[in-house]
């Protein structure tokens, strides 16, 4: 080696050390200057190149920095919420699960502290094709196979744990979508229990329980209240966007799921209901994530 190549050698290995010191840990006075967390995977931050932890709590409106400066300060929740594109009656659009469940996760977030949302999952399961069975025999809905979903779910999952989050939650907005996120749910903690990262279904959000209650405290019958496009998410799609839902358009007379695609009355549906029936979702799920135990450092 001549004596140029040792120069130009040793200098490599000094600037591969400067870089590994200024990459594994913030200059004093940045930003944020929160303590690195040698517990929090996926790629550190160039100096330079840190940001304040963002308020915002939408991933898809951060950058990939703003979402690593939110880790480091804690925020390892992420919330993945899943809608569904279906059919909801002649009165209602068919984006109303992403609509809602995408409103609520937020809320949610925002209520827990330290929580980000990853963006709605639209696609999800809708039964057979051949023949089309559910929802899938009204125009416009789609569906995925089960497989597919319960694919889909585990690389979303697969990738928030690479970035560096420990807890991750699904909230569903639609039925056929709860088993396989439990399933999935329970797979991935098992299978990561060594890393101390967990995935969690958050079905206290789906529970409808306490809504059909207050509706019948409020003089509703469950067969007025419906169970589909029915009074309960028609009421919180106004409360939400008002401009997805059309009253004057209600099948008459309210007509059999099978008829209509809806079921129940919807006609008694208010936006004033939707926001005291989206709250109510809003708060078990904050109940059930408040009480899982803490992350394992
Ligand atoms: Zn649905």
């Amino acid at each position: 080696m001549s004596r140029q190549n040792v120069t130009a050698a040793a200098a490599g290995i000094v600037l591969a050390a400067l870089f590994a010191t200024l990459v594994g840990g913030y200059p004093a006075g940045s930003v944020s200057a929160p303590s690195v967390s040698a517990s929090i995977p996926g790629m550190p931050v160039p100096p330079g190149l840190q940001t304040p932890v963002p308020t915002t709590v939408e991933i898809k409106d951060l950058s990939w920095v703003e979402v690593r400066a939110a880790l480091e300060a804690g925020h390892t929740t992420v919330i993945v919420p899943t809608g569904g594109i279906e059919q909801n009656g002649p009165h209602m659009i068919l984006g109303k699960h992403d609509y809602i469940v995408g409103w609520a996760a937020a809320q949610i977030a925002k209520r827990l502290g330290k929580t980000l949302v990853a963006p709605v999952v639209s696609y999800v399961p809708q039964g057979g094709y051949e023949p089309a069975e559910g929802h899938l025999r009204y125009a416009g809905t789609i569906g995925v196979p089960e497989p597919v979903f319960a694919h889909m779910l585990e690389g979303i999952a697969r990738s928030l744990r690479a970035g560096g989050f420990r807890t991750i939650v699904f909230i569903g907005d639609h039925g056929g979508s709860q088993n396989v996120q439990q399933q999935v749910a329970l797979r991935l903690s098992n299978a990561w229990q060594h890393a101390g990262v967990r995935v969690v279904h958050g079905d206290a959000y789906y529970d409808d329980r306490q809504q059909i209650a207050r509706l019948v405290e409020a003089g509703e019958t469950p067969a007025a209240i419906g169970e589909h496009a029915g009074i309960i998410d028609t009421s919180e799609l106004m409360a939400i966007r008002p401009a997805g839902v059309q009253l004057d358009r209600i099948a008459r007379p309210a007509t059999a799921l099978v008829e209509s695609g809806a079921s129940g009355d919807p006609a008694s549906a208010t936006a004033e209901r939707g926001q005291m029936l989206i709250a109510l979702r809003i708060e078990a799920a904050v109940r059930q994530i408040k009480a899982l135990p803490a992350e394992k450092r």
